[in-house]
Parts: C-alpha cells; sequence; structure tokens
C-alpha cells in the first residue's frame, strides 16, 4: 500500500490513472457509458435502504460479483456496492490501482478504525459530476468474506481505506454527501443539478475536469 500522502488528489469510484472523458476511445466511451446507465443515480431510493448479509455463496453470488467488477472496470470506477444496482446484497467490490485484481468483500464489517482522520476529494459513481471532501478514519480494518464464502481481513490505509468506507456506507444507504457540512452540501447539490442539465465543465479547475465521472 502507498503512503497516503499521495492520495489526496484521487477520489474514490474513478480510476485515478484513467484518462480524461474527453481522451477515451469511442468504444471505452461508449462502454463506459452504457455502464454508468445502470448505476442507480441520487435520488433513486434504493440508494438509501440497507442491503442485507448473504448467507449463500453459491454460483449466483459469484456471478453477481463478477457482473459487478465488470461494469466497475467499463465505467472506470474504482470501487462498487451492490445496492447501486439496485441488488440488496452486502456485497461491494473495489481496485484502487487499475494493475492490481479486483477484490469483492461479502457481508464486510468494519472491525476497527483509526482515530487519526484524513481528509481527500471522492467522487461517486451515483452522483456524477460531484466531487466532495470527505473526512474519514485514516485506517480500517474490516473482516468480510470472499465469493466462496473464505473469511478475509484486510488492514487498509489511504485510498484504499477511503474506497472500503465510502463502500460499505453504500450498503448502510450511507452516500458521501451525507459525511460532509449542510453548506458544502448545498454546493454539491448544484454541481449535481448542473451536470444533469448538461453544463459544460469549462469553468472549472483542470483537475477537475480531469476528474470528472460523468459526460459533460
Ligand atoms: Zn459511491
Amino acid at each position: 500500500m502507498s503512503s497516503s500522502s499521495d492520495d489526496d488528489d484521487v477520489e474514490v469510484e474513478r480510476e485515478e490513472d484513467a484518462p480524461a472523458v474527453e481522451e477515451l476511445d469511442e468504444e471505452t466511451r461508449a462502454r463506459r457509458d452504457a455502464a454508468l446507465a445502470r448505476v442507480r443515480k441520487h435520488g433513486d431510493p434504493v440508494l438509501r435502504a440497507s442491503a442485507v448479509a448473504v448467507d449463500r455463496f453459491d454460483g449466483a453470488l459469484q456471478a453477481e460479483i463478477e457482473r459487478m467488477g465488470e461494469l466497475m472496470a467499463d465505467a472506470l470506477g474504482i470501487g462498487l456496492a451492490a445496492t447501486q444496482l439496485g441488488v440488496l446484497n452486502r456485497v461491494l467490490v473495489y481496485r484502487v490501482h487499475v494493475e492490481d485484481p479486483i477484490t469483492a468483500l461479502v457481508n464486510p464489517v468494519l472491525e476497527w478504525v483509526s482515530e487519526e482522520l484524513e481528509t481527500a476529494e471522492e467522487g461517486c459513481l451515483s452522483i456524477p459530476g460531484v466531487h466532495v471532501e470527505v473526512e474519514r478514519p485514516a485506517r480500517v480494518r474490516a473482516r468480510a468474506r470472499d465469493g466462496a464464502g473464505a473469511e478475509l481481513l484486510i488492514e487498509a490505509e489511504g485510498l484504499h481505506a477511503r474506497v472500503i468506507q465510502h463502500e460499505i456506507d453504500h450498503l448502510d444507504g450511507v452516500l458521501m454527501i451525507d459525511r460532509i457540512s449542510r453548506e458544502a452540501r448545498r454546493e454539491a447539490m448544484r454541481s449535481l443539478r448542473e451536470a444533469r442539465e448538461g453544463v459544460t465543465d469549462a469553468a472549472r479547475p483542470a483537475r477537475a475536469v480531469a476528474s470528472e465521472t460523468s459526460p459533460a
């Protein structure tokens, strides 16, 4: 795991080393748009529902995990929770660096979080066009099972810890905008409206454009 100091400019649910939307080739962009279209967006009540623990580690679960991993990769995301696809199972997938294998956590529980907090920018495939600074514990220890039911113990820091917390929040119906100030939330909702209305990013800083998760 890399040190947390270089995580300030990366964001959850968007590959940090992915090219800007304008630079994607047509096929990649079409695949991304198709994947994003299947992700439930802010305002959909399913994003506020709590997912239910999985008790059958069968082929159906493995197929679900595989589908989630493919969608996440196609959407150029680094994390995805089942609730974001309208499935109320406690399942999440993530891949912090594009060269890593995709990790699936079933029934994840945060067993320990550090007192030390860290603030970094996050984005969310369900809230396209919105980036917010979120403060979270810098390090976590999570217990979960993999798709076959084997126990996993994960110690994470930096972006790895952040994406796990962001996705577990989704399984509890919690969104990143719930973890920021009212003022920041008002600003985020304005960005969301603009993204939905198709306002271009011309006026935004270059870094924000480069990390955009939605088509302009
Ligand atoms: Zn999210």
